[in-house]
């Protein structure tokens, strides 16, 4: 049977944040705590084999009376049996309490404003968070602060390079949107030209449909400082010319 091992569990962050929680100061409330705890899980990777042995000798005493025994607690669940993934398809928090274990897991999170999901892999319970608030929130309760920037780090930098893909594309899509007018006011201009001529047009529309003949590409403010008028003025007379050319 394979506890704890998954490839998931094997991911740098795990490890990351299992080797700074078992470098955590402990207090003699906590020791005890992760007494009661450690020896009950199923697969101890190495940092939490010594923080165990470091906690041997103290009593199972009162459990979770206090705020650092209930931090402490979450410390031991995570090195019992957690892991934490990040990637591009998002996060991954896991717990699997010790047998016995998950009802008061679950109570301890929820004091701490973390609400769980719970699934069963292979006969066993495993706690989830996915939310990245949540993912934080737990990091920062159990004291993992270096890991904790990492991971809000990443996410910035996930988050920043998301917006800027959203922006490039909206820009790309102006972009398009602004050459297929231009396309679309050449082909107005080239009808009317050889229909009736650009003479038979109001002057102010005639000097307007020249200078799109002579810069296809160029954008309307462009167009708008050469004639020396203003954008709108440029674009009410480019819509004046579609509707010349469509009548
Ligand atoms: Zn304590």
């Amino acid at each position: 049977m394979t506890r704890g091992v998954s490839a998931v569990a094997r991911s740098p962050l795990s490890e990351e944040v299992k080797a700074e929680l078992s470098r955590l100061a402990l207090k003699v409330c906590d020791a005890r705590v992760l007494a009661a705890l450690l020896p009950r899980a199923g697969h101890l990777g190495v940092p939490a084999r010594r923080l165990a042995h470091v906690a041997e000798g103290a009593v199972a005493g009162p459990l979770l009376r206090r705020a650092c025994c209930r931090r402490t607690y979450l410390r031991g669940l995570f090195l019992a049996g957690g892991s934490l993934s990040t990637g591009r398809s998002g996060n991954l928090l896991e717990i699997r309490p010790p047998p016995g274990e998950t009802a008061r897991a679950r109570a301890v999170l929820a004091r701490e404003g973390l609400l769980v999901h719970e699934r069963v892999r292979r006969g066993c319970i495993v706690l989830t968070l996915r939310n990245a608030d949540e993912i934080a929130g737990f990091l920062r309760a159990v004291g993992a602060t270096e890991t904790l920037l990492r991971f809000e780090t990443k996410r910035v930098s996930r988050e920043v390079r998301a917006r800027t893909n959203a922006l490039v594309n909206a820009d790309s899509a102006n972009l398009a949107r602004t050459v297929a007018a231009a396309h679309a006011q050449v082909q107005a201009v080239r009808a009317i030209a050889e229909r009736s001529g650009l003479r038979g047009l109001p002057e102010p529309l005639a000097a307007v449909a020249r200078a799109r003949l002579r810069s296809p590409a160029a954008s309307l403010s462009e167009l708008a400082v050469r004639l020396g008028t203003t954008k709108w003025v440029v674009r009410g007379r480019l819509r004046s010319i579609l509707e010349v050319a469509r009548a």
